[in-house]
């Protein structure tokens, strides 16, 4: 398997995150021209606490432009280059597992997270890039952590409208990312483009599948999306409208009660506990519990009742694993349960079955 966009913050999580996967293995590296000739170790800032895997270190990084030896892609690039990056890629026949913004909201391309929405990939049929290529995108990171908290609310009682202010970390906007001078002490209310994908996005997720399509949901959503001084986690203050009338523990069992659709497929990355409820009120913090479920559990907290709307709450994931690469490397493991992948590794269990529910 290749990653492109490889030497990039999101690029650099999936180098972590894939050393020892247990089903899928990194072939190809390829990032800009800048970087391509050189080896990984050379051509990447690597921002990681622990070191470059070694047998990743020596790899040679390639441009995009050459024929990658792998079977299937993560993306970690930026859309203005995803943009017509992917759509070459899916028409070589490569799947493209992205975490750009480029097809996320079109609608033949599945918008995924496998504890929500796993039967959105029957959308792959839709595609016709040519030679059995297709694209699936992950969420915006804000986006994620928001919709992992909504889909029990909505299931449970009906969803009429959110109220959503975010509390995001640096690593979200890359690497080197916001200047100290705006970073340090202080908080920057402005994050483009991301409310409006707190927005859409959230819709298309928890919206059914029906003949084939998407019927997406029509909840009112309001963001406001700010961008604070820590290094790792979004945190989201969320009030919701519900469309019965519902005290604040029913709202704390449904989160508790919720089943994920995926529980039983046995995915490496999905964590043992997808959403994890906190009692003590001053949880959850972003340094404390980002890294929760290796970072791919969900944090809901501050259950209770809202003056304005009926219920608010507090929701911590983490942006760079829930919200980036995990979440892409856990789309990818569905794929394959599913038969929509074909892994290379040898390791691969025969129990091949298909994701009920959304
Ligand atoms: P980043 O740190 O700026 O990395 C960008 C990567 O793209 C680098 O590997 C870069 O290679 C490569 N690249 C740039 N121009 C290229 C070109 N013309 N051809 C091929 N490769 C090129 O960005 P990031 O934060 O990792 O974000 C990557 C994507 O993930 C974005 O679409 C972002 O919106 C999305 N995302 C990020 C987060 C997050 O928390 N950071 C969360 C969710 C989604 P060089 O090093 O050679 O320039």
């Amino acid at each position: 398997m290749g990653v492109i966009g490889a030497t990039g913050a999101v690029g650099q999580k999936f180098v972590e995150l894939l050393e020892g996967h247990p089903w899928f293995e990194i072939t190809a590296l390829a990032a800009s021209d800048r970087s391509a000739g050189h080896r990984y170790s050379e051509a990447v800032n690597w921002i990681g606490s622990a070191p470059i895997p070694a047998s990743i270190a020596s790899m040679e990084v390639v441009s995009l432009n050459t024929e990658l030896p792998c079977d299937f892609v993560f993306s970690g690039l930026h859309a203005s280059v995803a943009d017509h990056a992917e759509p070459r890629l899916a028409s070589e026949g490569y799947p493209v597992i992205s975490n750009a913004k480029s097809f996320r909201m079109h609608k033949d391309v599945p918008l995924l997270i496998p504890e929500i929405n796993p039967d959105h990939t029957a959308l792959i049929e839709n595609q016709d890039w040519g030679q059995g290529g297709y694209i699936v995108t992950n969420p915006n990171c804000s986006t994620v952590g928001l919709t992992c908290a909504l889909k029990p609310l909505h299931d449970a009682f009906g969803l009429e409208a959110v109220q959503v202010t975010t509390m995001q970390a640096l690593s979200g906007a890359g690497y080197p990312g916001v200047p100290s001078l705006d970073a340090l002490a202080n908080v920057v209310p402005f994050i483009g483009g991301e409310e409006d994908k707190l927005v859409h996005e959230p819709n298309k997720l928890l919206g059914r599948l029906v003949d084939g399509a998407i019927q997406t949901e029509t909840i009112t959503i309001s963001a406001q999306c700010n961008r604070v001084p820590i290094l790792e986690g979004h945190l989201e203050c969320v009030s919701v409208k519900l469309g019965s009338c519902v005290s604040s523990d029913e709202v704390c069992r449904a989160f508790k009660s919720y089943v994920s659709p995926i529980r039983t497929l046995e995915l490496p990355t999905e964590p043992d506990n997808f959403l994890h409820v906190f009692e003590d009120e001053r949880f959850p913090q972003p340094r404390r519990h980002s890294e929760l479920g290796g970072g791919m559990t969900v944090s809901i907290g501050r259950i209770r009742p809202c003056e304005v709307l009926d219920h608010k709450f507090v929701v911590l994931s983490h942006n760079t694993v829930r919200g980036a690469a995990g979440g892409a490397v856990l789309n990818a493991e569905l794929l394959l349960k599913q038969g929509l992948l074909q892994p290379r590794k040898a390791h691969v269990p025969h129990n091949i079955g298909t994701a009920e529910g959304s």
